[in-house]
């Protein structure tokens, strides 16, 4: 009962067989068709090898390297046919986007990473944000334009969150009672955002899930990789800066070179806090962890010149993981020290909980607008094998992302606001969950602890000066 949605002719090659390579998997053998013995994991990782020889499935098992990644990947791809799915931490995105685009092969990943070693030798805090990464491929799409489809961040957010973005405004539009036309050019969409009176996007999430043993002291905790979070958690925050804004934080930076869209803070995100809103919680504090998307939708969504523009939103993300990763969060951050047992929730330890992962829009004539898939584990697991609800809203962009690459093999470096947002989130909705719009009435200054002041401007709710918390 499952579409097929196109045929991969040569290797497919997933590097990296965590939590989303795992579950990425099944959702390739149900949705493609492709030769099984032309199917090739490479994961450095042991315990993986049992799994995937019991499946015949070839596993070279060894770390790709800056030094190792041509000769490995060039040979599997030497026919210049097939798709290369990264899902890997620590290999460079840029590097083997770039290769596969000249071996002619399709290439997707859900980060843009680096090589090992980056986020935490790197001294230059300007350099270790998601907008200096992100720049690099965008300078590079810019060099070589077009050419093998490669797509960037296409995961759940960055991924997904830019197609509900696209949903949330034509939803907006609707309940205002507009007849805007779907629009057909990244400038149509800005000039939508902006006339929507929209200020701002959080990528708003919330995720619940919980197993019944309580977190054991020393173990970082997680619905997806302890590693990636921990590496983004000690990036310094940052968001895309919206026109709005009328003041500008004390550790804020700039950039004076690439797409402006963006700003960082001389912090990390992951013990940053700012007031946000999801549904099942109603007000949160989430944590400003940097993430392309931030960037990627403020981008996006100028209008008007990078330097000086006539509009933009601030975007960022909003995220409140699981209980026992914020308690893993809290524990490393006062200790000074990274837990060295980490754990991924498997789905069938979970015993209840949803991820509730979507944009709110804010700012505009109906106040904010939150737009998401609200899975959650025990529906993620009649869905499909070897994930929890989170990993299933990675994956399913992922396959999502794999079929408009193969339907549009031409299409260079793209990312997926770039993307044609109806088709992937056809093919993705059915592994989504309940995907549901809610207004609320709920702004920044509201339900704040009263007894103590805060550097807060009542002229605006919607200022990131009131978002973040003091
Ligand atoms: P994970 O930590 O569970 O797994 C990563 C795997 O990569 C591990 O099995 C590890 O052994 C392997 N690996 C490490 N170095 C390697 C190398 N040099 N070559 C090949 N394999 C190597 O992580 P995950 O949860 O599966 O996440 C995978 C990637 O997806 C991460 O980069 C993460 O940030 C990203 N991600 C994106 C989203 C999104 O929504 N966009 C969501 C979740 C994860």
């Amino acid at each position: 009962s499952h579409p097929v949605y196109g045929r991969i002719d040569g290797p497919i090659v997933i590097i990296g067989f965590g939590s989303i390579g795992r579950g990425t998997l099944p959702l390739i053998e149900r949705h493609f068709d492709y030769d099984a013995d032309q199917l090739v994991v490479i994961e450095p990782n042991d315990d993986v090898a049992n799994f995937l020889h019991q499946r015949r499935i070839r596993h070279i098992q060894t770390a790709i390297t800056r030094e190792n990644h041509r000769a490995i990947l060039g040979d599997l791809f030497k026919d210049g046919k097939g798709f290369c799915v990264n899902l890997s931490v620590d290999t460079s995105s840029l590097d083997i986007m770039r290769l596969c685009r000249k071996l002619g092969v399709l290439y997707i990943d859900t980060v843009v990473e680096p090589w090992a070693g980056f986020y935490f030798e790197t001294t230059d805090n300007a350099q270790r944000t998601n907008y200096a990464l992100r720049q690099r491929v965008r300078d590079e799409k810019a060099a070589n334009p077009g050419g093998p489809t490669a797509v960037s961040c296409c995961g759940a957010n960055p991924g997904m969150v830019s197609w509900f973005v696209k949903e949330a405004l034509m939803t907006l539009s609707r309940d205002l009672g507009r007849d805007d036309a779907m629009p057909a050019s990244r400038e149509g969409w800005a000039a939508l955002m902006q006339s929507l009176g929209v200020k701002g996007v959080h990528i708003a999430e919330r995720d619940t899930q919980a197993r019944r043993t309580p977190r054991p002291r020393g173990t970082f905790v997680n619905t997806w990789s302890v590693e990636g979070f921990i590496s983004e958690g000690f990036q310094p925050a940052e968001l895309g800066w919206g026109t709005h804004e009328t003041w500008f934080p004390d550790n804020g930076h700039s950039h004076s070179t690439g797409c402006r869209a963006g700003i960082w803070l001389e912090r990390p995100g992951a013990i940053t806090r700012i007031h946000t809103w999801c549904p099942t919680p109603g007000p949160q504090f989430g944590f400003l962890v940097t993430h392309n998307e931030a960037i990627s939708i403020a981008d996006y969504y100028t209008v008007g010149a990078p330097e000086a523009p006539d509009f933009r939103p601030t975007c960022h993300y909003a995220y409140h993981p699981c209980d026992d990763a914020v308690l893993s969060l809290h524990e490393m951050f006062g200790s000074g020290r990274q837990q060295t047992e980490h754990h991924i929730l498997a789905p069938d330890e979970i015993v209840e909980g949803i991820d509730e992962l979507g944009v709110l829009l804010f700012g505009h004539e109906k106040n904010a607008l939150w737009y998401g898939s609200r899975l959650s584990n025990a529906e993620a697991m009649r869905l499909a094998p070897y994930q929890n609800a989170t990993g299933l809203q990675v994956t399913s962009a992922v396959i999502a992302g794999m079929v408009w690459a193969l339907e549009n093999p031409s299409a260079g470096i793209i990312e997926t606001d770039e993307m044609d947002h109806s088709r992937c989130l056809e093919v993705q909705r059915p592994y989504l969950g309940p995907v549901e719009a809610h207004y609320t009435d709920w702004t920044p200054l509201q339900d704040r602890w009263e007894l103590f002041p805060e550097d807060i401007d009542e002229s605006d709710p919607w200022l990131f000066r009131n978002v973040l918390a003091s």
